[in-house]
């Protein structure tokens, strides 16, 4: 698609109670364009993952605006949010968060049956093909490595195909020769599919693979310095 397919505008969160509280993003506007990879990058305790959740729905900012492809969520109610994110946005967690008492094929078919997709496991057992587990179809994730699991989170992610991928450091959790397997898997289906992908990290080496880089300080999005 052409267009914008993330617009944020002014947006503030503040999480906690009491003490705890922190204001964590304090007005932030960015557009991602459609087929876009952005790389977002910061220090520990920035604001990245929680921007993240705010971009997938998973969060409602205090104030301000998030639109995905024109459709600005604070418009929808928790079921119409809850439907747009199941079709719209894929995530990818570093701790794969894959439900442990279904197979990778029930994980992967889940979101397509809450989609109502027609064919949800002949769909799923294709998309386990896709990330190269169709041999491990019925496997439970605590009998796959990190690795496998982290495939059956993006084949997950990808199965409905989603118009953005939001994926908070894929990587974290594995060794570098497979972190780089799951990363190349991760821009190789987000090309096939045309979709757009929000990506945080903390290596300036996958930050340079994407097509532009937002670094965050503080809750706040950091403007690059010219030269
Ligand atoms: P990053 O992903 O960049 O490391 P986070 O988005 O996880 O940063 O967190 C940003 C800041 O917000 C941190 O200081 C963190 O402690 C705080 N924070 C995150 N979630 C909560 C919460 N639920 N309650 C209170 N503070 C939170
Ligand atoms: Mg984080």
């Amino acid at each position: 698609m052409s267009g914008k397919a993330i617009a944020l505008s002014q947006v503030d969160l503040s999480l906690g109670r009491g003490a705890a509280r922190v204001h964590v993003l304090r007005g932030i506007s960015l557009d991602v364009a459609g087929g876009e990879a952005v790389g977002l990058v910061g220090p520990s305790g920035s604001g990245k993952s929680t921007l993240l959740m705010v971009m997938a729905g998973l969060e409602r900012p205090d104030s301000g605006a998030v639109a995905i492809e024109g459709t600005d969520l604070g418009r929808l109610d928790e079921d119409a949010l809850a439907h747009f994110r199941g079709r719209r946005i894929g995530i990818v967690f570093q701790a794969f968060h894959l439900v442990p008492t279904m197979t990778a094929l029930e994980n992967v078919a889940l979101p397509l049956e809450l989609a109502d997709k027609p064919d949800a496991h002949e769909r799923a057992r294709m998309e386990m093909e896709a990330v190269g587990l169709g041999h491990r179809l019925h496997h439970y994730p605590a009998q796959l490595s990190g690795g496998e699991q982290q495939r059956v989170a993006i084949a997950r992610a990808v199965a409905p195909d989603p118009a953005i991928l939001v994926a908070d450091e894929p990587t974290g959790n594995l060794d570098e020769a497979t972190g780089r397997q799951i990363i190349d898997l991760l821009f190789a289906l987000k090309r096939d599919r045309g979709a757009t992908l929000v990506l945080v990290t903390h290596d300036p080496g996958l930050a340079r693979l994407c097509d532009r880089t937002v670094r965050l300080r503080s809750g706040r999005i950091e403007e690059p310095v010219a030269a």
